[in-house]
């Protein structure tokens, strides 16, 4: 366990401010309200990190989370059959923040993550195997190109072309020229017609003219760390991923719920925050319920599309205030399903993920950590994601299973839908991660991070040198130690 720090200095020192305590005390409200030194507003990786530094640091936290559990993004469904990760499962290799947290709470984590079966490719109505892909007749790439398998395809570009070396290249002056869209600098760099297609046809965000090359290389950049590790040389990247990673034993869900354990009861869930108003003499925060809560500062640690719905006094302004207003998030929608019967997959001899040009992106057939196989997750992203959040749920479900027996005869009859999961529909997070669109790396990386009165900026969506759960973590610990720095 994490022994929580003794020292209040820095506490004491917020509280005999002069300037603090005349002020609180000023306030027409200040009676009602509970007041803390900070109110992190999100209790995911970045807002529980955030809080759990602070908190050491001797300073009063309240942590207010708009659901009834805390995880945000990471999320262990106990309630779909197998209990399958809707967000985050991968612990990379070289997630310092992570591991140490999840070390320190006692936390088990395990080798390998999210491994699916080998992928079979549906091109239409045909299906093609891994092994035929080359030179199949279907496969319309050009020269290289057609050694790379679909799912692999974007990653091939980036390997070979990117420029960026350094973690925090992205962030220079000199990396603007490469905040452009990802399709105009792969057509520079010669991709075919059809390697574009499949290209597009995997995108989380809406196509390759809608999101900026920069944001890619940096997560290529972070991610060649990734891969590289272990035993993971030479395979595809995804299989590299899953291989070079760690789960949480018992699911993701359980670490951040160990995080809120550890800071008590200080963290408040069903607390949907819907306003901010900062003045002198402080923040006061209040939620749908009506309750209000008081404090020296206040950590956004929420994602733009629920930030837009709260109300800021005073207003963000600027390309702070756009970026909010404006930055997009990708789609991730999924169904999940459960095989009954013989495998399908020996019933046809194939390999048992799909990657498909149609309707899905893709239909996993995950390993259970138990080495179960009765399961299977249908993924839409990008625009594939948009059509399928169209359908009721339940017409989802349905839609997903025709598809699947439609593409793969042998599993007709074999499938249970036993969930979906939208994340653009989600509550309180509207969409899978962030994503830069052309242009909007240069307009708002710098100053949408940058503290606004009393108010710091935390998430996965502010990061500066990591990726996924590590960047939420990472970005949780630098508007942390912003607020120190104000405090001492
Ligand atoms: C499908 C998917 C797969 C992923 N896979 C991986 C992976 O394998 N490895 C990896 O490292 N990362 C992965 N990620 C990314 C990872 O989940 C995120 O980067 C990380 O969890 C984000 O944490 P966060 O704290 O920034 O935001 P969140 O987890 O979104 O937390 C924000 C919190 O704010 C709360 N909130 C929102 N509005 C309000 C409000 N008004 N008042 C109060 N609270 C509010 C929300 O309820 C939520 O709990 C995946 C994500 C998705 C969606």
């Amino acid at each position: 366990m994490i022994k929580k720090s003794m020292t209040t200095t820095r506490r004491t020192a917020l509280k005999t401010s002069a300037a603090f305590a005349a002020s609180i005390m000023t306030s027409p409200r200040a009676s009602a309200a509970e007041h803390s030194d900070v109110i992190v507003i999100g209790a995911g990786f970045a807002g529980l990190n955030a809080a759990i530094m602070l908190a050491d640091e001797g300073l009063s936290v309240t942590v207010l989370e708009a659901n009834n559990r805390v995880g945000g993004r990471a999320f262990t469904a106990d309630h779909i059959y197998g209990s399958p990760e809707l967000g985050a499962s991968q612990i990379g290799p070289y997630y310092a923040r992570v591991r140490d947290t999840a070390q320190r709470l006692g936390v088990e984590l395990s080798p390998g993550s999210n491994i699916n079966a080998p992928f079979t490719y549906a091109l239409g109505d045909t299906l093609i195997r891994k092994e035929d892909w080359e030179g199949h007749n279907l496969n319309k790439t050009v020269g290289a190109e057609r050694a790379v398998l679909p799912q692999a395809m974007q990653g091939y570009y980036m390997g070979k072309y990117n420029p960026l070396e350094g973690f925090d290249d992205w962030l220079e002056p000199e990396a603007a020229r490469y905040d452009i869209p990802l399709a105009e600098w792969l057509i520079e760099k010669g991709i075919s017609e059809e390697a574009m297609r499949l290209v597009n046809a995997g995108l989380v965000a809406p196509d390759a003219w809608n999101v900026s090359l920069l944001t890619l290389l940096q997560e290529a950049t972070r991610g060649r760390l990734m891969s590289g590790a272990g035993d993971a040389k030479g395979k595809d990247q995804f299989e590299q991923y899953a291989l070079a990673s760690a789960h949480v034993v018992g699911g993701t869900s359980r670490l951040p719920e160990a995080m809120a354990r550890y800071l008590g009861d200080s963290v408040l869930l069903n607390k949907i925050v819907s306003s901010i108003d900062m003045s002198d003499g402080g923040a006061d925060v209040t939620c749908l319920d009506g309750t209000r809560y008081r404090s020296d500062f206040v950590i956004s640690a929420i994602p733009f599309g629920p930030l837009r719905r709260v109300s800021i006094t005073p207003t963000l302004e600027g390309e702070q205030g756009a970026a909010v207003r404006h930055m997009p998030y990708a789609t991730n929608t999924q169904v999940h399903m459960r095989l009954k019967g013989e495998p399908y997959w020996e019933q046809d001899g194939m390999d048992a993920s799909l990657w498909s040009d149609g309707a899905l992106n893709i239909v996993r057939q995950p390993f259970g950590y138990d080495g179960s196989r009765d399961r299977l997750l249908a993924v839409g992203t990008g625009k594939k994601g948009e059509r399928l959040d169209q359908l009721a749920p339940k017409d989802r479900g349905e839609f997903v299973v025709k598809e699947i027996e439609r593409l793969r005869p042998s599993t007709k009859g074999k499938i249970e839908v036993t969930g979906v999961h939208s994340w653009p529909q989600y509550n309180f997070v509207y969409g899978c991660r962030h994503s830069y669109g052309p242009g909007q790396v240069t307009r708002f990386a710098h100053d949408m991070i940058k503290p606004h009165y009393r108010m710091h900026f935390a998430g996965e969506h502010t990061r500066r040198l990591e990726i996924g759960m590590e960047s939420a973590m990472e970005s949780g610990e630098r508007a942390a130690f912003e607020i120190l720095e104000r405090t001492i």
